[in-house]
Parts: structure tokens; C-alpha cells; sequence
């Protein structure tokens, strides 16, 4: 099982580099995009080959979630190419501009769904974030889950007991206070579980690599580096 990094910054990039959230995961030959923030689409392209990408999870609806699934909608009509996208219902104007179109294929998942894709089975975990978001636990060779945005709530246990890996939205600085978790958080969810921590979600403007170094059960992401689960 792989990971590929195709953006770590939320809600934007370094200056003159770095893309939002989105990740690539590959399962023999089964693909899973999870989420497909701004910047991310160039780099997809750069490391998959677009027809065949299948099926895309979406954790929530922020932009930098979200934003590069607009742009790709011409390529999949280019392509005549049609994707099915995991995600949760709303009722919202956001919703229908993004997700309405010939070639989304949109599954709604909730805490009951559980999709089987190839290889892969996939279920998800409410989070706690300033809007709905649902980490994803997806089963193939090895357990990984992905948190998308969230602080620290009951699940969180739930997640990492689960699995092997934790793609973890957890790089804020020391005492940061907010819709995300932090390197404190990081430091004792890596003493307590024994899964391994891709710490992820970065701010352009602070880099948790130095902090996070002596655990060795937590490493920082790193964009466009595949890691072989
Ligand atoms: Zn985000």
C-alpha cells in the first residue's frame, strides 16, 4: 500500500511552492484520491494516470478541500472520464456547485456507510471541525486512516486503534487552541497508540519538523514523497 503526498498546507501554500490538501492512495492497482485542495490537480496528473482514478473522498467542504475538484471537472470532460466521490450530504449552495456535474458520481457516506473499492474497503469516523468532516479508515494491505480537519474529540482513539497508519491533520504549534490539532497532540497520540503518525495539515508559516523529531513513530509530510505503507 502507498501514499502519495500531493499537498500538506492548509488553508494555502508556501509562497512560491506548496499546494493544500489532497493525498493519493494506492492498493495493488486500486487508486483513492482523499480530498483535492488548491494546487493539488497539477501534481495528480503528475503522478497517476487520470483514467485511472476511480474514486475520490472528500473529508469536508472548506476550500482547501475542495477547490481543485472544480478545474478538474474539464479535464474529466476532455478525458470523457467519470469519478465517484465519497462524501457527506449537505444542503448547502457550496455543495450543489461543487458536486453537480455529469461526471461526479457522488456517494453519500455517513458513520454506517462501508464502500468496498477494488481492493480497498472504506469506512468513516465523525470528526470535530468548524464544519461537518469524516475521517476515512480505508483497509488494504495495511490500515491507514485520514483525519481531514479536526481537534482532538472521542473518535480520534477510535482512528488510531484502528490502524496502522494516521495521516493526521495534527502540526499546529505548541498550545494552539483551534479547529485542528496540534504537535501536543501529536506527541501524546504517538506515546499512547502504536500506529504511525504523518503529521500533516501544515501552516505556510510554521514547519513542527524539529518538534516532532525525536518521536519516531511521527513523521512530518512531505509533498510529492510516496511512502510505502
Ligand atoms: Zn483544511
Amino acid at each position: 500500500m502507498e501514499l502519495t503526498v500531493l499537498g500538506k498546507y492548509g488553508p494555502y501554500g508556501k509562497a512560491g511552492t506548496g499546494a493544500a490538501s489532497g493525498y493519493l492512495v494506492k492498493n495493488q492497482d486500486d487508486y483513492l484520491v482523499m480530498d483535492m485542495g488548491n494546487g493539488t490537480l497539477s501534481r495528480l496528473m503528475g503522478v497517476a494516470n487520470i483514467k485511472k482514478i476511480k474514486h475520490i473522498f472528500i473529508s469536508h467542504l472548506h476550500f482547501d478541500h475542495t477547490s481543485d475538484l472544480l478545474p478538474f471537472r474539464y479535464l474529466l470532460e476532455e478525458l470523457d472520464h467519470t469519478v465517484n466521490i465519497y462524501t457527506h450530504k449537505e444542503d448547502t449552495p457550496w455543495y450543489k456547485v461543487l458536486f453537480e456535474h455529469p461526471n461526479f458520481n457522488v456517494i453519500n457516506i455517513d458513520e454506517n456507510s462501508e464502500m468496498k473499492i477494488g481492493s480497498m474497503t472504506l469506512s468513516f469516523l465523525k470528526m470535530h471541525h468548524t464544519v461537518t468532516d469524516y475521517s476515512v479508515i480505508i483497509k488494504g494491505e495495511k490500515t491507514l486512516c485520514y483525519t481531514g480537519d479536526t481537534m482532538y474529540n472521542g473518535n480520534i482513539p477510535k482512528c488510531f486503534s484502528l490502524s496502522d497508519y494516521v495521516l493526521a491533520d495534527c502540526s499546529k504549534p505548541k498550545g494552539f487552541n483551534g479547529p485542528h490539532m496540534n504537535v501536543e497532540n501529536a506527541i501524546e497520540l504517538s506515546k499512547k497508540y502504536s500506529a504511525k503518525i504523518i503529521a500533516t495539515h501544515l501552516s505556510a508559516d510554521f514547519d513542527p519538523t524539529d518538534i516532532l523529531k525525536p518521536y519516531k513513530n511521527i513523521t512530518v509530510a512531505e509533498e510529492l514523497k510516496t511512502y510505502i505503507l
